[in-house]
């Protein structure tokens, strides 16, 4: 069995290689740091590397991980400057034995000293949303927070190793130095070969607080299938923010098991996921929850259109 499962539509085009990678028995680790890099070069996904949108200060510090189902491995980066892909310099330091999780200014020395490509991670065009948004915010009481993402990837090979990667710029506006969920082991991703993996999108601060891909995890190894593990995570943690925070940000996740049956769950109108296994065709759908569950269904053409039309549309500053 082989199986691949990405956050967003975004992760299509990285994800349609990956699988066919994967069927014709390439390695999960391999294959799923490719499909997160693909995200990462695409100029127009701007919530994920190159053309990041930008902290407050207008710089693009971006955040990445990646783990070795097998070994537990991990590695991940944070607040990385101007580094072409965040997650290949976190599969790097995965095989370190020790610093495996860098940020700021050392994560980007460790990278150049390891021969890792720089390139300007700020585009035109996410300078154009930061203008926008700085107007939009000061002028009429808008969250600065929205408009972020995060690509997350679980991958089954034939050998049945697993592995899952993450990569994002964070919450659009965040604070110089803040560090959400997406590097952080056991909140943004998690991933054991002999149970399975979850990988997390959504506010990083709420995410943290339940432990979020390991909870789902450990739910799997306790018995649930994906899909119960993920929706009962997802809803305790919205149910427990709620009643002792005051309040719940987006929450959504995907995860999949040794055996490449996987799960969706969300606390929002709509999350859309790609995913690909021996048994089920390459799919994007869309995720919706009704009450504590949450259902899914393929996207159509009109979607997919939309979608197309609205990640290059004109930014009216
Ligand atoms: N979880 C990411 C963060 O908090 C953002 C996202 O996935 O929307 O940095």
């Amino acid at each position: 069995m082989w199986g691949i499962i990405a956050t967003w539509r975004m992760a299509l085009e990285g994800v349609t290689e990956a699988a066919t990678q994967l069927a014709a028995g390439s390695g999960a680790s391999a294959s799923i740091v490719d499909a997160v890099a693909a995200v990462e070069d695409f100029p127009y996904y701007k919530s994920v590397g190159y053309g990041g949108l930008p902290t407050e200060n207008g710089e693009v510090e971006l955040d990445a991980a990646f783990m070795d189902g097998d070994t537990l491995a991990f590695g991940a980066v944070g607040n990385l400057i101007d580094i072409a892909n965040p997650v290949r310099v976190a599969q790097a330091l995965s095989r370190q034995r020790y610093n495996s999780l860098l940020v700021g200014q050392g994560a980007r020395e460790w990278a150049l000293e390891q021969g890792f490509a720089e390139k300007t991670m700020l585009t035109d065009r996410a300078m154009q949303h930061y203008r926008k948004r700085c107007r939009e915010t000061l002028d009429k009481g808008l969250s600065p927070y929205d408009g972020h993402d995060t690509v997350g990837i679980i991958g089954l090979d034939k050998q049945g190793s697993m592995s899952v990667a993450t990569s994002t710029s964070g919450l659009f506006m965040k604070k110089r130095g803040r560090i959400g969920d997406s590097p952080i082991m056991g909140s943004g991703f998690y991933c054991d070969s002999e149970t399975g993996a979850a990988t997390a999108t959504g506010v990083g601060e709420d995410l943290m607080k339940g432990c979020t891909s390991y909870e789902i995890v450990r739910r799997m190894a306790g018995g649930m299938t994906p899909q119960q593990a993920a929706d009962s995570v997802v809803f305790e943690l919205e149910d427990k923010l709620m009643s002792r925070f005051g309040r719940a940000g987006d929450l959504s996740v995907v995860c999949m098991n040794r055996k490449g049956e996987f799960g969706a769950a969300t606390n929002i109108k709509t999350f859309s996921f790609v995913v690909a296994t021996e048994k089920q065709p390459l799919t994007v759908f869309r995720a919706e929850r009704r009450a504590e569950k949450t259902h899914y269904q393929p996207v159509d053409d009109e979607w997919m259109q939309a979608y197309a039309a609205r990640i290059r549309a004109p930014i009216e500053e």
